[in-house]
């Protein structure tokens, strides 16, 4: 261990939970989060769900409480940001001119909302992204009140959580995507058709293969219609871009990593420089569920890689093999996600998707990739211990009248934490 410590910049779920690991291994150097936010670190996905509604105040975020970090020993740099990395000196640079030297650095540093590349977007007040506390506060007061008019712009994760919650607050609708279907990349065509038609029973107008075209208002610069397809135009008083992420790469780049759609890093989840890691939402990782790279936006990957950096930290070089779950929640349903359905070329589906209670089991090559589950929790934590425990599971053995997920339980029970 050396004198200078680990510096980790990004102070959200991923770096918060490398310096936790770090210490919960016996780790006894200097730890430094630095962080751009001013909060103290909190947990994001509560902001597109409870927190709008009131449910969730902003004191239940906080992922540790401020004692935490006295206790720790953790040095909370909170409302600075990092500006450069010097790695011939293995050091950080930050904004207010003081410069932290450091053996290992972690970067930790999430990902910010596309912006929508059409006239208005940018200029016209009432045009909204989502990602930290301090947009779902302007979000929250926008959102109380009488009743508006929103339009929210991609049905993403984000952007149907959130039309759930405004639907939920009494407010007018109306989901815009320019995909066929909602969450295309993210979800298999029964799950997406459950989701969508859940929300048109709450009163949600969905617009699918839609294209905005232009964000447009008269009064005072704020926005007042949607334009779609260059041709209809329909009335808000209130859009939300909810249309995905860019991974903040640029302090990488600027230190000459690599990167491409992400921080790239090796399996133990280290940069092409060895005293240099990167973890969570920034970070493209090889992936053995996925037989290729690929970046993952999940509570759970930020916080299963930053235990892995931190063994890593700690001489004990583990590759990052967790299986990837999400959840979400819309209305009264709890999606839960294992493993990876991206890809499949079969699915199975067991339960009743009109009850609100199904799994939807996915195949490549007839082995099984994941499965995603509404309201059915056990398939969801057994589905985990298979993928991880690499038990076979057929499409076959899914069809079988009968068929009982519990009776293919096989291997190391992996302790399974729920979120
Ligand atoms: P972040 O938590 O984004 O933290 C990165 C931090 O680094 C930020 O605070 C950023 O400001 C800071 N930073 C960046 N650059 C610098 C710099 N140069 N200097 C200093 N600081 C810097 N996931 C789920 O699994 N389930 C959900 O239901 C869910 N819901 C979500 C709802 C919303 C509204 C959002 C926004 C996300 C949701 N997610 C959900 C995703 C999940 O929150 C993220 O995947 C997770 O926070 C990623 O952690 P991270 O540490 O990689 O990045």
């Amino acid at each position: 261990m050396g004198a200078r410590g680990v510096v980790v910049i990004g102070a959200g779920q991923g770096g918060l939970d490398t310096a936790a690991a770090l210490r919960a291994r016996g780790y006894r150097g200097r730890i430094t989060l630095v962080g751009d936010e001013p909060a103290l670190p909190y947990q994001r996905p509560p902001l597109s769900k409870g927190f709008l509604t009131g449910d969730t105040a902003a004191g239940e975020l906080e992922l540790r409480p401020r004692a935490f970090f006295a206790a720790q020993n953790v040095e909370l740099l909170s409302g600075i940001r990092a500006t450069k990395i010097d790695r011939e000196r293995r050091a950080v640079l930050l904004e207010t001119g003081a410069t932290l030297p450091y053996d290992s650095l972690v970067l930790a540093t999430g990902a910010r909302p596309r912006t929508l590349p059409v006239p208005g977007a940018g200029s016209l007040s009432g045009v909204l992204t989502l990602r930290g506390l301090a947009d779902a506060e302007d979000l929250r007061e926008r959102l109380t009140g009488p009743p508006r008019r929103l339009v929210v712009i991609g049905a993403g994760f984000i952007g149907l959580e959130l039309a759930a919650t405004a639907r939920r607050l009494g407010h007018e609708v109306t989901v815009v995507e320019a995909q066929g279907r909602a969450l295309a990349r993210a979800l298999t065509p029964a799950m997406s058709a459950r989701l969508v038609a859940e929300h048109v029973d709450a009163g949600v107008r969905v617009l699918l293969d839609r294209e905005v075209t232009g964000l447009w208002g008269e009064s005072a610069g704020r926005v007042e219609v949607v334009e779609l397809d260059g041709a209809e135009r329909i009335p808000a008083d209130l859009v939300v871009v909810g249309i995905g992420v860019l991974p903040n790469t640029e302090l990488a780049a600027l230190a000459e990593l690599q990167v491409g759609d992400g921080i790239l890093v090796d399996a133990q989840l280290r940069t092409d420089d060895p005293d240099i890691y990167a973890l969570g939402d920034c970070a493209r990782f090889p992936s053995p569920h996925a037989g290729r790279h690929l970046r993952l936006e999940s509570v759970q990957n930020a916080s299963d890689q930053a235990k892995c950096v931190a063994a890593g930290i700690c001489g004990d070089r583990v590759p990052y093999t967790a299986v990837p779950w999400f959840w979400s929640e819309q209305y009264g349903l709890r999606l839960q996600i294992a493993g990876l359905t991206a890809g499949h070329d079969e699915t199975v589906v067991v339960g009743d998707p009109d009850a609100g209670r199904f799994s939807v089991f996915c195949f490549r090559e007839d082995r099984l990739t994941g499965v995603e589950s509404v309201n059915r929790p056990a398939d969801h934590g057994i589905a985990r211990r298979l993928l991880a425990s690499g038990t076979e599971l057929t499409a076959d053995d899914v069809r079988r009248p009968g068929f009982d997920l519990k009776t293919h339980v096989r291997g190391p029970q992996e302790r399974l934490s729920h979120a």
